[in-house]
């Protein structure tokens, strides 16, 4: 979505909200399998005393593949955004700052590079996921799968006193 920006630019104070679906046919993350919904980007851009900032929040429903025992789980992704749009680009290397073509944003590619940036690399089904065991390959959240001792030795205190009670 491209955004004129012109009247803003203008115009000290103002406020311009946007809403828009991003695309994501070309997008693949590791570990996410399917988009369930469209991907929702809705923000605010406003002129403070000559400063264009933008905020935002992208949000999805996505279908992943847990980092650790790979079991398939929906999920609400829920991200929030902020950028500055300016018509200058003194520094090139500041990722939060957008360069204007002419008065003209580009939300798509704020948009697209918030997605990216704020991904976590190693998606979970659950903070504490067990995950597979390393030897027959079964499901540790599901319970022991005796193939012996537990290499972790805080679990293994664990066990001994759970066996006590
Ligand atoms: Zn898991
Ligand atoms: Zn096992």
């Amino acid at each position: 979505m491209r955004l004129d920006l012109h009247e803003l630019i203008a115009s000290p104070g103002k406020k311009l909200d946007f809403a828009f679906e991003l695309d994501t046919a070309d997008l693949t993350f590791d570990g996410v399998l399917e988009f369930l919904t469209p991907v929702t980007v809705k923000g605010v851009i406003e002129n403070h005393a000559g400063l264009i900032t933008l905020t935002g929040a992208i949000e999805t429903d996505i279908l992943c593949q847990c980092a650790r025992c790979l079991k398939e789980f929906p999920t609400r992704f829920r991200r929030e955004t902020a950028a500055y749009l300016t018509e200058e680009l003194e520094d090139e290397d500041n990722e939060d700052y957008y360069l204007l073509e002419d008065g003209v944003a580009d939300l798509e590619e704020i948009a697209r590079d918030a997605l990216i940036l704020n991904f976590e690399p190693r998606l979970l089904c659950r903070d504490d996921c067990k995950g597979l065991c390393p030897k027959c390959g079964k499901d540790l959240n599901e319970g022991p799968c005796g193939c012996g001792e537990d290499p972790d030795p805080r679990m293994a205190a664990l066990r001994q006193l759970l066996e006590k009670e």
